[in-house]
């Protein structure tokens, strides 16, 4: 995936330093190996209990990501029909699509029955009847599962913990029986699962094993009231390493879950829907050193990318490895702060990083590959920044840099002549 030969940083076979200069910084570039051999991990270590791999495409949205992960058999994690219309777009099987988000609109509703997606994850009572109104309207039956929140703490950052009581999400562990018998009633619906995400970048197996073992309980609570299941949606969020964590491996994860599906005796189905753990690792941001500037207190290696490229610094406080592509270090490296253009203090990718660097320099920000570009902006004035798709000795610029009309391009001036 990314590998030094020569003290030289490259992706697959291509010397980021050629990326760098033929693109241009800052820019994201992707590993078509490093995507492809993580799903294939989800979809080899189910074996043959049946499965879906549902891939989160608000991870990593980018069309040729999709494509790729299409042709391998992935179906799709969505939370808006935009990300719907991009899996159509990038060759997906609607089918295959999997609506999470609580706040789905009339519309998002309608194009998703009308092409025929596979589940929608309810997320409270009043989407249900919306849902069951809107299907009845079309003449078609929703397929369902409700995404229930077990109340597991995931033990990861506060704003990406999705599966405690404070949070917005799915519908509470003691009220999603009756949710699921109202559902029953309805002619609209289909009933066909049990959902739940309980957060994002989850270190430990712990939490996943308590969710899922709530989840079953519903189920026989379920199968008591004569309301058959045939999948459990387990959701996302296994963690990935950007610094020292040791998160289960995808062998270990899928393995402990399919094992605690199977000691329940229940024949069910397991859908998935990773989004970093599959994206997370195989891409970077190369951005340039415009400047060093030091003061009394700290060393600031001044780079071309920001905030508005790259939120997770500024947003979480979240850790991502900054790097020098073209290597060296040692005896001249010094403590930086590696700070964006972007006028706010938070601009900043990261802090007190040990590199050997010189003004005109390209880093390499690891493990952007997801919740990078996704989350860019063109907050003051920047154009977002490019993509790269790198396959062995090819690379392929999947999505250009934004040019500076199109900052402007959908606005107008009502009182000019
Ligand atoms: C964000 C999200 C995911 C993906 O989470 P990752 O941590 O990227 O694996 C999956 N399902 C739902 C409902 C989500 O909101």
């Amino acid at each position: 995936m990314f590998n030094r030969r020569d003290q030289k940083l490259y992706a697959e076979d291509v010397p980021l330093e050629l990326i760098a200069a033929e693109v241009g910084t800052p820019c994201y570039v992707y590993s078509r190996a490093g995507i492809e051999q993580r799903w294939r991990a989800y979809d080899s270590a189910f074996a043959d209990h049946p499965h879906h791999i549902c891939y989160a495409v608000k991870a990593n949205s980018n069309l040729s990501v999709l494509r790729l992960l299409a042709q391998l058999g992935s179906g799709f994690d969505i939370v808006s029909v935009g990300e719907l219309e991009r899996v159509l777009r990038a060759g997906g099987d609607a089918h295959s699509v999997v609506f999470s988000g609580v706040a789905k609109r009339a519309d998002e509703m309608r194009r998703a029955l009308t092409v025929g997606i596979r589940c929608f994850d309810v997320e409270s009572l009043a989407e249900l009847a919306r849902l069951g109104a809107v299907a009845e309207e079309l003449g078609v039956q929703a397929p369902v599962a409700i995404r229930v929140n077990p109340d597991v703490d995931a033990a990861t950052h506060p704003y990406i913990a999705t599966g405690l009581t404070e949070a917005k999400f799915g519908i509470a562990m003691n009220q999603a029986l009756a949710a699921y018998m109202q559902a029953a009633g309805m002619p609209g619906i289909s009933i066909t699962g049990v959902a739940s995400h309980i957060g994002s970048q989850i270190l430990s197996m712990d939490p996943f094993l308590d969710a899922v073992g709530r989840l079953l309980e519903l189920v026989g609570d379920l199968a008591a009231a004569d309301i058959p299941v045939t999948h459990l949606d387990l959701g996302g969020g296994l963690g990935i390493r950007y610094r020292d964590e040791l998160p289960p491996d995808i062998n270990e994860y899928v393995s402990g879950l399919v094992e605690a599906v199977g000691q329940s005796g229940r024949r069910l189905s397991i859908t998935l829907e990773p989004g970093r753990s599959i994206v997370g690792e195989a891409g970077v941001l190369l951005t340039r050193v415009e400047y060093l500037k030091s003061n009394a207190r700290k060393n600031f290696a001044v780079v071309d990318a920001g905030m508005n490229d790259l939120l997770r610094p500024a947003l979480y406080d979240a850790w991502q490895d900054i790097v020098s592509i073209r290597g060296g270090g040692g005896a001249d490296a010094r403590c930086y702060d590696v700070v964006g253009p972007v006028c706010e203090t938070g601009d900043i990718l990261g802090t007190e990083r040990l590199l050997a660097i010189e003004q005109g320099d390209v880093l390499a920000v690891m493990g952007a590959g997801a919740y990078g570009w996704v989350m860019s902006s063109n907050y003051n004035s920047r154009p977002r920044p490019p993509e790269v798709l790198v396959d062995g000795d090819r690379y392929v610029v999947v999505r250009r840099r934004e040019t500076i009309e199109e900052l402007w391009g959908p606005e107008s001036m009502p009182w000019s002549k």
